[in-house]
């Protein structure tokens, strides 16, 4: 009964986003369109609640149609009640012709940056017409988000720090001596245990000097006393993704790691007062920047100060210095300020915040002291 229940309230959002991403494509092209084709499998998640892969939605108003193949049709038809699905048995491009014949839809956008160019000549064949690019319209619909996005980012994030306070709270002994990969493997056990469907991306758990890799893999190399041990870990939750980082320290802190530490933290409160609605994305960044130039480790913060989170870990908007983005209410995005010190280690503090009209409000609660993080 409750299930029902959820199906309609769910169908009815996905029903209205449908609508908003067809009106926003007939007037952002200018051109009567019959349909849209969704190709991207997180834009088609988005706009359908379908949790399986390969498979295209085409949307003509309020009509939609998942075309499919016969693995997901059970599943489609669960899925998405308010759509109907469609079971292709050759290539993409006859299901959609077949489909655009069937209900007569002539010109038709399509995701212009996702489409391969053997898609694109396979369907304009098809349809004998070229199609329609429709460019960004996805990608910034998707950079709003709504209370059931936010609700499922919070969760994710929830189910990681959970992971990770599990493992604190059991203190050094479930760091040192262990291998890198190990202690990623437990992390991600750990969240899967704790309702993640997966990590939202590969785990970083690097110690010592391979924390100033900012995308280290971690391999073998046994945690140590006295080792600061970057963690960038994630839950996959609802089909949207947590984004963490901290850095546990095993023992004493060298007083150039405190140091940095203590900058880093700093730059993250500057970056994150910096996320209101109607400044530039490039302001954040360098807000968080000038905290790190000032303290002399300028050249050694590698990249930008966050990005979008949602269905996909990193989205539009980026916190970047060649970003032309202005920030709005909505956006779910990270500030995750670092420095790298090759050799010596690295130090990057992540968390999430949402954008609201009262300003940044931060989504993640897992304490970022360095008291807090030190291992006992
Ligand atoms: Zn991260
Ligand atoms: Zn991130």
């Amino acid at each position: 009964m409750i299930a029902a229940m959820q199906t309609r309230k769910d169908s009815g959002i996905f029903t209205n986003r449908r609508r908003t991403v067809f009106g926003k494509a007939r007037s952002d092209s200018g051109k009567k369109l019959g349909a849209v084709l969704i190709s991207r499998p997180e834009d088609v998640a988005y706009l359908t609640g379908f949790t399986g892969e390969d498979s295209f939605l085409l949307i003509a108003g309020g009509k939609g149609w998942l075309l499919t193949d016969s693995r997901f049709t059970e599943q489609a038809q669960r899925e998405c009640p308010g759509l109907e699905v469609f079971t292709r048995k050759g290539p993409m491009a006859e299901g959609v012709k077949e489909v655009s014949r069937q209900a007569s839809l002539k010109t038709i956008a399509a995701q212009a940056d996702h489409l391969t160019v053997n898609q694109n000549k396979a369907l304009s064949k098809v349809l004998r017409r070229p199609l329609v690019p429709l460019n960004g319209l996805l990608t910034r619909l998707r950079g709003l988000k709504d209370r059931h996005e936010v609700a499922a980012i919070r969760r994710a994030i929830a189910i990681g720090e959970h992971a990770l306070g599990t493992l604190i709270a059991k203190g050094r002994r479930a760091f040192v001596g262990r291998a890198e990969r190990d202690v990623a493997a437990e992390l991600e056990y750990l969240m899967r245990q704790g309702g993640a469907e997966k990590p939202a991306f590969e785990t970083i758990v690097a110690a010592g000097p391979h924390g100033s890799m900012p995308h280290y893999r971690p391999g073998d190399t046994k945690i140590r006393p006295g080792d600061a041990v970057l963690i960038d870990w994630g839950a996959m939750v609802g089909g949207y993704a947590g984004d963490l980082t901290r850095v546990v320290f095993t023992g004493k802190i060298s007083p150039q790691l405190f140091r940095i530490y203590d900058v880093v933290l700093k730059a993250q409160r500057a970056g994150i007062a910096a996320l209101w609605p109607g400044k530039s994305c490039k302001s954040a960044h360098l807000a968080a920047k000038k905290v790190v130039e000032d303290a002399g480790y300028g050249d050694k913060f590698l990249h930008s100060l966050g990005h979008g989170l949602g269905r996909n870990v990193h989205e539009w908007p980026s916190l970047s210095w060649l970003s032309k983005d202005r920030l709005r209410a909505g956006m779910v995005v990270t500030a995750e300020p670092g420095i790298y010190l090759p050799d010596v280690g690295g130090v990057r503090i992540e968390d999430v915040v949402l954008v609201t009209p009262r300003g940044p409000k931060v989504l993640s609660a897992m304490s970022r002291s360095i008291k807090d993080m030190t291992l006992r």
